[in-house]
């Protein structure tokens, strides 16, 4: 496994174990170059995916930009890294037994962002201002107005 933090080529497998609910193994690991330590999760992967962008590009689905993006909305809000772990994992099960070998990426960003609305309603416009395609920018302020006075009825 390539070393994130320098490149090098070769770490070492520090220490091995199932996570928590033992669908996957986290690995520590340590770089034999730089020494940096990072971890690894080593998943059952169902089938491979394709994800079509816009464009008509390709790529094979990758669970870790899925929870990278995700991250990247939920920066500095108040959510637990295991709740985000947990819609990664569903979105990919999704993903993965939906039983196509192709999916456009506007499906994956409307799974993401059902899920951020139970989540946390600014990470959920955050998400959404990237992967809706908002022709203007006003449409964008009343849907982001919308989701704050439906934030501001639950709250009571
Ligand atoms: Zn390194």
């Amino acid at each position: 496994m390539r070393c994130p933090f320098c490149a090098h080529d070769d770490s070492q497998v520090k220490d091995s174990r199932p996570t928590e609910d033992s669908t996957s193994i986290r690995r520590r690991r340590q770089c034999s170059s730089c020494g940096a330590r990072f971890t690894t999760f080593e998943r059952v992967q169902l089938r491979e995916v394709t994800v079509v962008k816009s464009g008509d590009r390709r790529e094979a689905f990758d669970r870790g930009k899925l929870e990278q993006s995700i991250s990247l909305a939920c920066r500095k809000r108040d959510v637990p890294q295991e709740r985000i772990d947990q819609l990664v994992s569903g979105i990919q099960r999704q993903v993965e037994t939906a039983g196509e070998a192709e999916i456009p990426s506007q499906r994956i960003g409307e799974m993401v962002m059902d899920g951020l609305k139970g989540l946390d309603s600014v990470a959920y416009i955050r998400f959404a201002s990237v992967y809706r395609d908002f022709s203007e920018a006003r449409d964008f302020e009343e849907f982001a107005s919308t989701v704050q006075e439906a934030a501001a009825h639950e709250r009571g």
